[in-house]
């Protein structure tokens, strides 16, 4: 006899709460159960977090078991965790497959904010970003998107840092890329777990398709750009995209995306010491930002260790907001956070590596 199929379990947390609600209600009917089970489960997963069929302990025992045949939980589990002086967080989450991602949480006066994956690696190649150097493995599911936020949330609460109130795909991989998990991840932190459409953003380095795509939508997620550079070609340098999608083409769709979604733009300028810091770069940027009523935020690079470029000098990073500001610009340096335990994109996983070769040789 040979060995019976193995049964396709469906992961409820790669479906919209839309998607759940029929998948559960044909489960139920077929089990001669009330519609109400639905709204338990649902309840579950959405409010009480639950990773797995036991914890929810006002379902019959029947069928709890009837859901652990039919459906998964897929969450990530936490494969390592380190805590900055600051408080920022910064998990590993290990995948079934067994790939590696990592999300940061980052506490800061009355706002929890959950940089999250999208990608295992990342094909676009950024020179200035460590996950560029790996290369690109897979996209995530909807379920492992929604996973580091479940996960993070539930740790967040265990560990007194209340709850979560923004999201921002900055972690690894360009978000917008990922085209089929991306919007259905965005529906269900929104419609599901409640988080507020405008307190979750999206950060590109200008993938002009999923800008598009994400204009369409009717709520009023955020954007933010990863500009770096104001000149073409030496964004080129920086983000390898720019020779795909050049600048121009980009700044087009950023400003339709506003006019679409009415919502400010938010513009990332990584500093980097001689690369893109120059004084003569103030214009050009300036110019760019008051076009699209943009917001810019300047960061200092965070060093890493595939090559020798360190961060701008402070004094020149409050000349560059100095100088933007009197332009009329809206601006903030971003504070570092984090530096300690590598808060920076990619940065955890590589040093994790590190440990575990160091481990195994
Ligand atoms: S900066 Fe973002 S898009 Fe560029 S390589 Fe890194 S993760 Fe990918």
């Amino acid at each position: 006899m040979g060995a019976s199929p193995t049964k396709v379990r469906h992961d409820l947390l790669s479906m919209t709460p839309e998607k759940l609600r029929l998948s559960l209600g044909e489960h139920f009917l077929k089990r001669g159960q009330p519609d109400y089970r639905i709204g338990q489960v649902e309840s579950w997963l959405y409010d009480g977090l639950a990773n797995d069929f036991t914890e929810m302990t006002d379902l019959p025992q029947r069928e709890r078991r009837g859901l652990q045949d039919a459906f998964e939980i897929d969450q990530p589990f936490a494969k390592l965790l380190q805590v900055s002086q600051d408080g920022t967080a910064k998990h590993l989450w290990l995948l079934k497959d067994g790939e590696l991602i990592e999300s940061v949480l980052i506490p800061a006066d009355r706002r929890l904010t959950l940089c999250i994956s999208s990608q295992v690696g990342c094909a676009m190649g950024c020179t200035f970003c460590a996950t560029g150097w790996g290369g690109f493995k897979r996209q995530l599911t909807a379920g492992e998107i929604v996973g580091q936020y479940r996960a993070s949330q539930r740790w967040a609460r265990e560990n007194e840092y209340g709850p979560i109130t923004n999201i921002v795909f900055m972690g690894m991989g360009e978000p917008l890329a990922n085209r089929r998990s991306l919007p259905t991840s965005l529906t269900t932190l929104n419609q599901g777990y409640k988080v507020g459409a405008r307190r979750i953003t999206i950060s590109t380095v200008g993938f002009i398709p999923g800008i598009v795509a994400l204009a369409k939508r009717p709520e009023q997620f955020g954007l933010a750009l990863s500009l770096h550079s104001p000149l073409p070609e030496l964004r080129s340098q920086l983000i390898p995209l720019e020779l795909r999608y050049p600048l121009p083409e980009v700044l087009q769709a950023v400003e339709d995306f506003k006019k679409d979604n009415g919502r400010r733009v938010t513009l990332e300028y990584t500093m980097i010491e001689g690369v893109n810091d120059g004084l003569d770069l103030i214009d050009p940027l300036g110019e760019i930002a008051l076009q699209l009523h943009a917001f810019v935020n300047l960061i200092p690079f965070n060093p890493i260790p595939q090559n020798e470029w360190t961060a701008s000098k402070r004094a020149r990073i409050q000349e560059f907001a100095d100088r933007l500001k009197k332009k009329g610009v809206s601006v903030a340096v971003r504070e570092t956070r984090g530096r300690d335990i590598d808060a920076a994109c990619g940065q955890l996983k590589a040093h994790a590596f590190a440990q575990l070769e160091k481990t195994n040789s």
